[in-house]
């Protein structure tokens, strides 16, 4: 049976920042509700008081069915009680509270999402190595069992539902069941911030200190977000130093590759050079219908194959919305009473999503309009022709994917045929360089895309 606390605990990790949902909002609204049981496909929630639940159905029930869906459960819709109206749900709740008792979870492994391990993770020329990295460090965490100590600190990094979180959780999983004894600590950069703020606030720097340095494996997911803070990097410099002699394993994530980390200090940055960087690119076609096929075996159910080469067709960049759109297929045919998804069902309940947010601008965007500017092909621009003009617009491409959004540079490099880093830097840095000087044609067609963009 569902794991409904399991589940719970994923939404609650993602629903910040869904439809308004603000971490006060969070903390006063939603983190007070228990998840009791299921029923018509209804998460029942128990609120503490009538006001809560209104608010909740009011504000909340929205982003709450959002969060639940991308979480890729068959369950996507919620019922908020209060305590009088258990008795409607006796038989349920007893049946879902009976199942959480039966395996009285220990401490560490309460940190982790019992599905993300790597059993359920599908490994593919594009996370290859961060699978085997991850897998290697959870089997002999802080020593390496290869010769050199090449795996402290691990650091993965990818675009956004790749599956980082899920590796590190994976680690966490893995250790609990197979090596009980030792001490795992997940957090992310902005629990860790808040601990570091609160702590200093409260005059318990020397309890934070002992919190981190006393685990055997520490694990930072989103890195990136770690502020440039008095004290703060300089708390993490010492705590990583004294894990790091003491043979102990640190886990890192993040969207970019240290280098890449602009608030990083500079010694922290080395520190986390120092070991193995391990990047998750995104799936291919193969991989993405091999991701459907696992998670179909998981929640046993069935979709033809159309249906599923339909889904992996349509979004090919995001893992957590793969999973939301197969979920979202499934849901749609189950209300229309259907056995399983076809073709048409797929299409009606997908058909308008795209890996694209409304209103946001990603690197084809800004390819496609340089494109339609210079008035020159996709191919060319990308490719390996070094013509004056071609090689004028390629700059001006990758100047405004570097100015306009946050992707790594080796990202880029890969948008454009598998180029260097370095000449991406290059790009960027002479398309600077001839704004400050003032060129006026190169100044009017990256204002002119920029507006083109616009619309
Ligand atoms: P990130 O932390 O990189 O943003 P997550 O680890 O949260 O991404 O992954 C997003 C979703 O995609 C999760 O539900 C995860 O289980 C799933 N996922 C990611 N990579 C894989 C994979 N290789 N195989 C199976 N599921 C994956
Ligand atoms: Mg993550």
């Amino acid at each position: 049976m569902l794991d409904i606390k399991n589940l719970w605990k994923e939404v609650c990790s993602t629903i910040i920042g869904i439809e308004g949902v603000n971490a006060v909002a969070y903390s006063i609204w939603i983190d007070s509700l228990i998840p009791l049981c299921v029923k018509d496909n209804s998460l029942i929630l128990l609120a503490p008081s009538l006001n809560n639940k209104k608010i909740v159905n009011e504000k909340y029930k929205d982003a709450i069915c959002e969060s639940l869906t991308r979480t890729g459960s068959m369950i996507t819709n919620i019922n908020v009680i209060i305590e009088q109206e258990k008795d409607l749900y006796a038989e349920e709740i007893k049946e879902y509270s009976e199942v959480t008792k039966e395996k009285p979870p220990v401490d560490t492994k309460l940190q982790f999402i019992s599905r993300y391990t790597f059993d359920n993770f599908v490994i593919g020329d594009s996370n290859n190595l961060a699978y085997h990295a991850a897998l290697n460090v959870a089997q002999s965490p802080g020593v390496s069992n290869t010769n050199y100590l090449g795996f402290n600190p691990l650091f993965i990094y990818g675009g956004v539902g790749l599956g980082k979180t899920h590796l590190l959780h994976s680690i966490g999983n893995y250790i609990a069941d197979n090596m009980p004894e030792l001490k795992v600590l997940y957090t992310t950069s902005e629990q860790l911030i808040n601990d570091f703020v609160s702590s200093l606030a409260s005059n318990k720097m020397v309890a934070f200190r002992t919190k981190y340095r006393s685990v055997d494996v520490l694990m930072i997911d989103d890195i990136q977000f770690l502020k440039k803070r008095t004290g703060l990097q300089e708390a993490i410099f010492h705590i990583f130093n004294d894990l790091y002699l003491n043979g102990k394993q640190i886990v890192l994530t993040s969207d970019r590759p240290p280098k890449e980390i602009e608030t990083l200090e500079d010694r922290l940055r080395s520190r986390f050079e120092a070991g193995l960087i391990a990047d998750i690119g995104a799936p291919n076609l193969d991989m993405r219908i091999a991701i459907i096929r696992k998670k179909m075996a998981f929640e046993k159910i069935t979709v033809n194959d159309d249906v599923i080469y339909y889904i992996a067709e349509k979004c090919d960049s995001n893992i957590r919305e793969l999973e939301g759109n197969l979920s979202r297929v499934v849901f749609y045919a189950k209300l229309k009473g259907l056995p399983y998804p076809d073709l048409e069902i797929a299409k009606e309940a997908i058909s308008h999503t795209s890996t694209k947010k409304q209103g946001v601008i990603d690197s084809q965007d800004i390819i496609n309009a340089t494109c339609n500017y210079f008035k020159i092909n996709k191919s060319d621009i990308i490719g390996k022709k070094k013509t004056k003009d071609l090689a004028e617009a390629r700059m001006i491409a990758i100047y405004l994917i570097t100015d306009m959004l946050a992707i790594p540079l080796v990202s880029i490099g890969q948008l454009f045929g598998g180029r260097d880093h370095t000449t991406i830097i290059h790009a960027r840095d002479k398309i600077h360089t001839q704004l400050q000087e003032g060129n006026p044609q190169i100044k009017r067609a990256v204002e002119d895309i920029k507006n083109m963009l616009k619309d």
